[in-house]
């Protein structure tokens, strides 16, 4: 059996290490895909907590793209040699919400890849053939592995749940993140007026660069909601959404939503937030959330991006042998973008 390197969370809490692993053979339905690039942000971190739960050992590694070497018996969508990115959910491909096109809702739902079974942060990952979508010509694989949560999560929240329009002004908590900085792209693409909420300058400005209209501060201007309203000629925001989760964020989105306005969560943050019914009853604001995309989602993205309509923003990039480097950035609230890794 040949072996492979692998970064292993021996417990969750603890640091990942580089061990020798064997390269897993693909079984019935599977296929092996080596591994050329990966994705890193702060979602992992989370995971490596074990704040998603699964089981350790593990290898993380979820946002991928690279080469399939090999698959098994009765898997007919893929085949060596096929560009491949990685689809994040483990679904059951059966179900109402399954079949349907929401299969982020499904009901036998598996868990994540790099969470309840191995991830790609190896020179090889070994997942469910339905996992694997061709990579188009023209995007490369770092953009591809940014696409499969960076930039997917985004196309399926401006469109399906924040359903922005040209004539939106859509605000974004945490918009110099790694997710929010393709968000600020996304919601440009759909035309919008951005309102960019976060808590440095440096992140500020980096939203600013690729599409931001206005910045708001926290640090500097507490008052989000109070701001937006400002900013909107006393109106409030058509659409907000929220990169953090917490309570106080969210609170903020909803009370800086104008009339029939939306206020979306995507973070994954903890709290409870107050709403007057007779309010919402009167205003017709929508209250949801946005969970990731499906695989369709996933192929749209990817070809908007090799149509350079969206860039990948790496804010640093290492070999995946050196990914706690990036987490320590991520900790120290230094990275701005997406941590990107090599494997050559
Ligand atoms: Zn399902």
């Amino acid at each position: 059996m040949a072996n492979m390197k692998a970064m292993v969370v021996d417990r969750w809490g603890e640091q990942s290490t580089l061990q020798n692993r064997e390269i897993p053979k693909p079984g019935p339905g599977e296929a092996l895909l080596k591994v050329r690039s990966a994705a890193v942000g702060l979602t992992l971190l989370n995971m490596r907590n074990g704040s998603f739960g699964g089981a350790a050992p593990r290898i993380m590694g979820h946002e991928l793209g690279g080469d399939i070497v090999e698959v098994g018996s009765g898997v007919k969508n893929v085949k060596a040699g096929d560009r491949c990115a990685v689809y994040f959910y483990l679904t059951c491909n059966q179900c109402r919400w399954c079949r349907g096109g929401r299969e982020t809702l499904c009901e036998k739902f598996g868990g994540f890849v790099g969470v309840h079974r191995d991830g790609g942060f190896a020179d090889f990952v070994c997942l469910p053939a339905e996992n694997f979508l061709p990579i188009p010509d023209g995007l490369d694989y770092e953009a591809a592995a940014m696409a499969t949560d960076a930039v997917n999560t985004n196309w399926h929240c401006m469109r399906e749940r924040a359903k922005i329009n040209p004539h939106d002004t859509v605000m974004l908590i945490g918009a110099g993140g790694g997710v929010g900085i393709h968000g600020v792209q996304v919601a440009k693409l759909f035309g919008a007026r951005i309102i960019a909420v976060d808590v440095s300058d440096e992140k500020l400005d980096l939203a600013k660069q690729w599409g931001a209209d206005e910045v708001i501060n926290v640090k500097r201007t507490p008052d989000v909601a109070a701001e937006a309203k400002r900013l909107t000629d006393g109106r409030g925001v058509n659409a907000a959404v929220d990169y953090v989760g917490h309570a106080a964020t969210f609170q903020s989105a909803y009370d800086s939503l104008t009339t029939g306005g939306r206020a979306v969560v995507i973070g994954v943050g903890a709290g409870d937030i107050s709403i007057n019914p007779r309010q919402m009853m009167l205003t017709e604001k929508v209250v949801t959330g946005s969970r990731h995309s499906t695989r369709t989602e996933l192929i749209e993205t990817m070809e908007v991006m090799a149509r350079g309509l969206i860039k990948p923003v790496v804010g640093m990039r290492t070999h995946f042998s050196e990914i706690e480097s990036i987490f320590d950035s991520i900790k120290a609230e230094k990275l701005l973008g997406r941590g990107a890794l090599t494997y050559d």
